[in-house]
């Protein structure tokens, strides 16, 4: 398993930063072009390879429109072909659940998943018309990358014992020279993203080299339910990753905040443009509404956060051999334009962190990771499977009698859906209410004295239903 490290350049001439710049440019061009021809279920349904990309490319002269290296664009080419191919599985995997929800025959369902897993859907009209539907068609709008094979690239040390990495420019043998602010020298393919006027060197190494790879993992099984306050909250009621909500929240307010002034700026630079004073809208738009500063505040926001997460499932897997968690990928597949609303953003992000954290270090730590179904499991008392009154960080179960800590309800609850007989992972939301409220009706039925007074009624239906919680 490989995890991704990042590399930044110190104090970048700013004519070498042109030039990448321009590099990238061109390159961008590679890719809308490889988007534009194979983007969509014509390209990659016909089993194109990126192999063969370059071959039609190299036959037909393609490559030679874009002034760029024979290397540079073959990388970017592949690079490309494998950015559609993750855009095509995110497709897949709602298209799956059309399919779990259209038909319960499991033999009609096994030769649905087999078509579109072998990429035959063409014939069918169902996953034809699904696969249409999911799977948009996309367009590159990576215009500031430049991907550099591994034997296209070196690093020396200076000495002053500065790292410098030399990479291909757009001109013949002449390789641009990028001094880095680390002593680690990158490895592998690498990705070179630029942005703000610093370049990011973004690589993979092998997990298994990192310290916290040989940290064992528990042999508990637990159940972890996401929050916003903390991280994650574990079966055993422990919350991790504390810190995430104050993360979260001061991030907003800034951003909140600083949207607010920088509105206030752009609107008195719009009124001085309409004056005709266009030197003074200029000023305001380079010094004041610049975007250096607030990408790398992002950043580093960015990194803080994902610490705070990745520290939290850490702890959870020092403790369990298990982990049922809510597949968080779910409806997050990033096609859907995000919120404007910075707090549902900024959620909307840390859940899809969280969902990285959970399935990385459980492969690192040799834990298992299983995906439960987690419809109602908020809603629902962990004692008694009844529906109950949610309210901030509390959970009411008025037959219970208990206000329990609603992300330890929620983690209880997801614990046990792992050994559900009737709720499966793609059983529809709708199905698992039903399910619900019908194991608590045929509990009520089997109430044996029928009391007027409520507080008993709720006391005694609560006997049938620990019965029937004993896969416990
Ligand atoms: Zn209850």
């Amino acid at each position: 398993m490989k995890v991704t490290r990042i590399a930044y350049s110190a104090r970048l001439n700013p004519g070498k930063y042109a030039a990448l710049v321009e590099q990238a440019r061109r390159l961008g061009r590679v890719r809308s072009e490889v988007w534009q021809r194979y983007g969509s279920i014509n390209g990659v349904g016909a089993g194109l390879r990126d192999r063969q990309v370059r071959d039609r490319w190299l036959a037909d002269g393609t490559h030679a429109r874009f002034g760029v290296s024979a290397n540079a664009w073959k990388e970017t080419v592949r690079d490309a072909m494998a950015d559609i191919a993750a855009n095509l599985a995110a497709a897949k995997v709602d298209v799956r659940w059309a399919i779990s929800r259209r038909t319960t025959d499991p033999a009609e369902r096994r030769r649905m998943f087999t078509a579109l897993k072998a990429d035959q859907w063409a014939d069918d009209p169902f996953l034809s018309r699904q696969m249409r539907k999911h799977w948009m068609r996309g367009r590159n709008r990576t215009h500031d990358q430049i991907v550099v094979r591994a034997d296209k690239y070196n690093t020396a040390v200076d000495g002053r014992g500065r790292l410098w990495l030399a990479i291909p420019g757009l001109e013949p043998r002449k390789m641009v020279r990028i001094p880095l602010s680390t002593t680690v020298a990158p490895t592998g393919t690498l990705r070179l993203i630029l942005r703000g006027g610093r370049v990011q060197v973004h690589y993979q190494i092998d997990a298994a080299t990192m310290r916290s790879s040989q940290r064992p993992c528990g042999e508990a099984t637990m159940g972890v339910d996401k929050g916003y306050t903390e991280a994650l909250t574990d079966s055993d009621g422990q919350p991790h990753g504390e810190q995430l909500g104050d993360l979260l929240t001061r991030e907003s307010d800034r951003l909140k905040e600083r949207n607010r002034r920088r509105a206030k700026l752009r609107s008195i630079a719009n009124s001085a443009a309409g004056r005709g004073d266009h030197a003074k809208a200029h000023r305001i738009k380079a010094n004041n509404l610049g975007t250096v500063k607030r990408d790398r505040q992002a950043a580093r926001h960015r990194a803080r956060v994902r610490t705070e997460i990745f520290t939290a499932v850490h702890e959870v897997v020092d403790k369990a051999a298990t982990v049922m968690a809510e597949d968080l990928t779910k409806r997050f597949t990033g096609r859907k334009k995000l919120s404007k609303n910075v707090n549902r953003r900024l959620a909307a992000w840390t859940k899809g962190v969280t969902a990285e954290a959970l399935k990385s270090v459980s492969e690192r730590r040799g834990s298992a990771l299983v995906h439960v179904n987690a419809a109602y499991t908020s809603q629902t008392c962990h004692r008694c499977g009844r529906f109950g009154r949610r309210s901030g960080d509390r959970f009411h179960c008025t037959p219970c009698g208990v206000v329990w800590q609603a992300d330890v309800n929620a983690a209880i609850n997801i614990l046990h859906r792992a050994g559900d007989p009737d709720i499966a992972l793609h059983t529809p939301h709708h199905k698992v209410k039903q399910i619900l409220q019908d194991r608590t009706d045929r509990h009520r039925t089997r109430l044996p004295v029928q009391d007027s007074s409520p507080a008993t009624t709720g006391r005694r239906a609560n006997y049938p239903n620990r019965s029937t919680m004993s896969n416990k």
